[in-house]
């Protein structure tokens, strides 16, 4: 099997998955709890925040867990909302539907939320926010850091400027950021950014916040008084402990990996083009500011599903959209956002990389993909 569907989901590996066996047996106790066992839970607990806030080049009084990216960004969203009902909400039309139903929810409660049209490459044009931020009293900013169907990565820095300037604070979906870079947090400056551990090599159920301020933003779930509390209910520690070996792991191995991962987009684009079929990049052309892990690949004429399907069953796993699109049968809000040519659009398709795939891997999942194309069997 060749799978490409990276930024759906990864794949722990063997260590990771013994990590969060030995923390499930050996730090059993509720974190909470007054007596050795719990101190030990909540001991161990300290030691994976501080490490995980580490690696994200912050400290631990700014890393809360969640269960889900999800749940960090409607955090942050509805958050904001709750503390600031009369203040405006900016977001872009190429966000993951966790931002943008939130913001559906927050428009629905009477809140105000704009949301901005992207450029073709699926930045945001400076002109148009700062003309937002200055017609409007704005609360927040909520923007996709890299985005997981294009792999466009914004310029943060003028970006920030402008919510400084503005009074606005600025969140920062990097869900998709660090599998693939070392994510230095205190130096962007930012607000809030959300992560989780499954996008990164690390377990499904575990999502972490970081926030600049806890007064900034109100709680969404009541109880306990676990996570700073902004966040009630027991830890997930078992998870926590394997997000914290995962991230380790890309922090200590991201810059081979990422030149495994250049090169084998590389030899795909070009394998390709050697086939002389009809076909566009989706979003950021391959030289601009982008992760290269991740492609989306247009087909002219041909209908995608099909195509993935017929991946699926010579052993190549490709995704249309995101993930959480794939059930729904329509052109991704992402690719409409970005205005793709309507010939190309119902054949894209995504493809994500990670290190294990070899050169090998690649030239086939090109070659197959040309020889679907040429053959017409995908024809729409
Ligand atoms: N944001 C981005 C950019 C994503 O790629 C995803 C998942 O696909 C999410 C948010 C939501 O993550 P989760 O489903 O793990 O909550």
């Amino acid at each position: 099997m060749i799978y490409l569907d990276h930024a759906a989901t990864t794949k722990s590996d063997e260590e990771t998955i013994q990590v969060m066996n030995d923390a499930t047996r050996n730090f059993f106790a509720n974190p909470s709890s007054l007596h050795d066992p719990g101190i030990a839970a909540r001991k161990r607990l300290n030691v994976a925040r501080r490490n995980i806030a580490r690696y994200l080049g912050t400290e631990k009084q700014h890393i809360l867990f969640t269960g889900t990216a999800t749940e960090a960004i409607n955090t942050v969203i509805k958050g904001t909302f709750f503390k600031h009902p009369k203040k405006t909400i900016i977001t872009s039309n190429v966000e993951h539907n966790a931002t943008l139903n939130a913001c559906k929810f927050v428009k629905a409660q009477g809140g105000h939320v704009i949301t901005l049209e992207s450029d073709a490459t699926g930045n945001m044009p400076l002109d148009e926010l700062e003309k937002v931020l200055n017609d409007h009293t704005v609360s927040l900013v909520s923007l996709i850091y890299a985005n997981n169907e294009l792999g466009t990565i914004i310029d943060v820095a003028p970006i920030n400027e402008l919510c400084k300037k503005y009074q606005a604070k600025l969140h920062l979906d990097m869900v998709q950021g660090p599998a693939h870079q070392r994510i230095k947090l205190d130096e962007l400056d930012i607000d809030y950014a959300s992560f989780a551990a499954h996008k990164f090599y690390g377990p499904r159920g575990v999502g972490i916040l970081y926030f600049k301020a806890k007064d900034t933003f109100d709680s969404l779930i009541h109880g306990g008084r676990q996570e700073h509390q902004k966040r009630a209910g027991t830890e997930n520690l078992a998870g926590i402990v394997g997000c914290e070996h995962a991230l380790g792991r890309c922090y200590h191995n991201i810059d081979t990996w990422e030149a495994t991962i250049r090169a084998n987009a590389e030899i795909f684009l070009e394998t390709l083009k050697k086939n002389n079929i009809d076909f566009r990049l989706n979003g950021p052309s391959f030289s601009d500011k982008r992760l290269p892990s991740i492609l989306n690949i247009g087909f002219k004429d041909q209908d995608a599903q099909i195509m993935a399907f017929k991946l699926n069953e010579a052993g190549i796993c490709v995704s249309l959209g995101s993930a959480c699109h794939s059930e729904v049968i329509e052109a991704s809000h992402v690719l409409q956002g970005i205005r793709v040519p309507e010939a190309y659009i119902d054949g894209s398709m995504r493809l994500s990389l990670s290190h294990e795939e070899t050169k090998t891997d690649m030239i086939k999942v090109a070659n197959t993909m040309a020889e679907l194309v040429k053959s017409g069997e995908c024809k729409k």
